[in-house]
């Protein structure tokens, strides 16, 4: 009974919450060229203070403040404690986006703006949840606590010693990072941890000066050099070919396969959104999801060598640089995998070119089907939805799953949240849907009352 008037508390509150979400995605949060952090860090210690949190910011060493704060309604009750992020990703490039990325719009049952999916949106539709409980009941079933930090889009590089500096502070009975998707049918998804990422910069330098390009006959090229190292990576299937790389991957258990088999993932819906005609792997949903989440990744993000302008330039470049990233899945450690990629590159006879790891710090991590936060989830799924989430034992993306998992101890999946397989999360005309937003938010109610 309670419930279902919060449910419906939600659902009737949802436009007012999806204005604060227009002044949030205002800010021009985009870590990686550190804008609008301490305004928007700010923002949000406020929006928390508002709603009843004792919330506070905490100075990080070199970086921007991250956000916590926390509601104990009674010392007895289990605590959920809710982690985002409130950085963005760079709006390049420009001219695809439809709208303007941070002046956020609604149009056509979707919310449009940089970060309202990821992630901005999940946040805003967790205090939803929050004041349904307030206005209904007085106060929400459990405790709750926040911590927002302001640079997860470029790998939490000053997260990891805020969580080692404040673990007390963070304990908690099961922890939600950030947000989870929904299909595009409307399911909603949870995921019971992450893969992690290395990301190496590679430079091949084979001169001190570019050259006239009649050189090449006997000068040597440096961005040939870094594609003979870059084809000893990776095969045309996707396979890492670096010894040893997929030793320590966790293998997939029968009743996670049986969960990914009832799965509504849709390769075709992905295509679709992507303009993709042909994934890697076959045209079986199963086989491509199973795919998606268990296989480790090499990925060349980016190359760059000489000349790309209009017109010709002959010139031979002393210089090419690609940025590579590779995602690892649960029980792979970033430190060991580089290792492995070092001894790669000698054991080739490519020493000459250089690896520069960034200083990432997201590692692979998850939890089992058991654990009381999943379980929680999943009732409060049937509960908001009328039906059981997906459930996967991983995303396919990084996130930090490791920093609460293993740092703090405390258990960690993502979901429930407010955007779906389109929400071009990273690139232009980043979008949610309203039913989403409403639905992760009823979702997050109805998990409250089930931790
Ligand atoms: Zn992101």
């Amino acid at each position: 009974m309670v419930l279902s008037d919060v449910l419906a508390r939600v659902e009737a509150d949802s436009d007012k919450a999806l204005e604060v979400l227009k002044e949030y995605c205002r800010f021009p949060t985009i870590s990686a060229h550190k804008k609008a952090q301490p305004e928007t860090a700010a923002f949000v210690r406020r929006l928390l203070a508002e709603n009843g949190f004792e919330a506070r910011e905490y100075p990080t060493e070199g970086g921007p403040n991250v956000v916590f704060g926390q509601m104990i309604v009674d010392e007895r009750k289990p605590t959920l404690l809710m982690y985002q992020h409130y950085d963005v990703q760079p709006v390049d490039p420009l001219n695809e986006w439809k709208r303007d990325p941070f002046d956020p719009t609604m149009a056509d049952g979707k919310f449009w703006g940089r970060g309202c999916g990821d992630t901005k949106g999940n946040l805003i539709m967790q205090l939803l949840a929050v004041q349904a409980w307030q206005r209904v009941e007085g106060r929400p079933p459990i405790n709750l606590k926040f911590v927002v930090e302001g640079e997860e889009e470029v790998g939490s590089p000053h997260f990891a010693s805020f969580v080692h500096a404040n673990k007390e502070i963070l304990k908690a009975d099961g922890a939600t990072i950030e947000g989870g998707d929904h299909l595009h049918e409307g399911t909603p998804k949870i995921e019971l941890g992450c893969k992690g990422i290395l990301y190496v910069e590679m430079v091949s330098r084979t001169a001190s000066v570019d050259q006239h390009s009649s050189y090449a006959a006997i000068a040597p090229n440096p961005g040939w050099r870094l594609i003979h190292f870059l084809t000893t990576l990776r095969d045309a299937n996707g396979r890492i070919k670096i010894p040893g790389w997929y030793e320590d991957a966790r293998r997939p258990t029968a009743r996670e396969l049986r969960y990914l088999r009832a799965s509504a993932f849709s390769a075709d819906a992905l295509k679709g959104f992507w303009g993709v005609k042909q994934f890697i792997g076959g045209e079986n949903n199963f086989e491509l999801l199973r795919r998606l989440i268990y296989s480790p990744t090499c990925t060349i993000c980016g190359f760059v060598s000489g000349y790309i302008e209009e017109g010709t330039k002959t010139v031979n470049p002393a210089v090419a640089k690609a940025k590579i990233d590779f995602r690892l899945v649960p029980n792979m450690k970033k430190e060991k995998q580089l290792a492995k990629l070092r001894d790669h590159l000698k054991s080739k006879g490519f020493e000459d070119i250089e690896l520069r790891p960034a200083p990432e710090n997201l590692e692979a991590a998850a939890i089992s089907l058991a654990a009381r936060v999943v379980k929680a989830a999943i009732k409060g799924s049937v509960d908001a939805y009328g039906r059981e989430p997906e459930v996967w034992p991983w995303s396919a993306g990084a996130s930090a799953h490791g920093f609460f998992n293993e740092v703090v101890g405390v258990p960690s999946i993502s979901g429930p949240g407010v955007s779906y397989d389109g929400s071009n999360y990273h690139a232009p005309n980043e979008n949610i849907r309203l039913t989403d937003f409403i639905g992760g938010s009823k979702h997050m109610a109805a998990m409250f009352a089930r931790m």
